[in-house]
């Protein structure tokens, strides 16, 4: 007799003609049980202990796959309905699955939220209620996306114009950065490199330099470094320096202020100011100290 495999492949398994038959949709007398006796194996032992509870009934068939997905171990329906029994009722996979890892039936349909065709694993099933409130969630994205439509592109390009880089727009007015860096493109304006503005020195140099209450002016950091447009580099100290005594300074310039980081023109000194100011000091106390 020409015995079907998948009945075949149960009855290796060790499932009872009974099983084989509901989970089959085969007829245990006419077509499991010859099978039995075809193959020479014993009935299954009717003390298979039927499982005691759904989750052990539905692990009976599960296998855990890669990436937390679970794959069904069972024969899987012609039309794709992935069914077992446990006491005397028919369930369905992801019903089972879904009630597992909630504690509570599906309400409507459950099914696989993670995009993997037929997984079955508990976590990653969904009911109604949950495509609901990912379909709300897609909702409220696109409205945000909506809502940051809505600043004008004026607002981006002034910005862009007056050299904000794109993540502080993108800050400033929840936009996203595909289309500021889009607007950015349209006006030709180059990439916001940190350090290198289209500025020129002076421009720099007021725009770093922070003025204090009591009259000294100081740079921000102690990278006194200023890139000019034309890709050359200057110091923000022998900048103000120029800027006072319209020389280049001699040696070291320093504030002379005592005012740590000062570039206020007025208060910095180069190497001759210092020592000339030394040898006054010299003589006035007439010492050599
Ligand atoms: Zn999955
Ligand atoms: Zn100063």
């Amino acid at each position: 007799m020409k015995i079907r495999q998948d009945v075949a492949d149960l009855l290796h398994a060790g499932l009872s003609d009974r099983e084989i038959a509901a989970q089959l949709h085969v007829d245990a007398k006419a077509t499991v049980a010859p099978a039995r006796a075809a193959l020479g194996l014993p009935k299954a032992r009717s003390g298979k202990k039927p499982a005691s509870t759904l989750e052990e009934a539905f692990h009976r068939h599960t296998q855990r796959a890669r990436d937390g997905h679970m794959r069904w171990t069972s024969p899987i329906q012609a039309n794709g309905a992935i069914i077992f029994r446990w006491r005397n009722r028919n369930w369905t996979a992801y019903q089972a699955a879904f009630e597992i890892h909630n504690g509570r039936p599906a309400s409507g349909k459950a099914l696989p939220l993670c995009g993997q065709a037929q997984c079955v694993a508990p976590a990653h099933m969904g009911d109604q209620h949950d495509r609901k409130a990912r379909t709300e969630a897609a909702r409220e994205a696109r409205t945000a996306q909506a809502a940051s439509l809505a600043v004008p592109d004026k607002v981006i390009v002034d910005m862009l114009t007056a050299g904000h880089s794109i993540a502080s727009i993108v800050r400033a007015h929840r936009v996203g950065p595909d289309r500021v860096r889009e607007i950015r493109d349209g006006l030709g304006i180059e990439p916001h490199r940190p350090g290198i503005k289209p500025e020129a020195i002076d421009q720099t140099f007021r725009r770093r330099a922070v003025p204090t209450e009591d009259g000294h002016l100081l740079w921000p950091g102690t990278d006194y470094r200023i890139n000019t447009i034309d890709g050359a580099a200057h110091s923000a100290l022998r900048f103000a320096f120029r800027q006072k005594y319209g020389r280049n300074p001699i040696g070291k310039v320093l504030p002379g202020c005592g005012t740590a980081r000062c570039v206020r023109p007025e208060h910095v000194e180069d190497r001759p100011m210092r020592e000339a100011l030394d040898s006054q000091l010299a003589t006035i106390f007439g010492s050599a100290a």
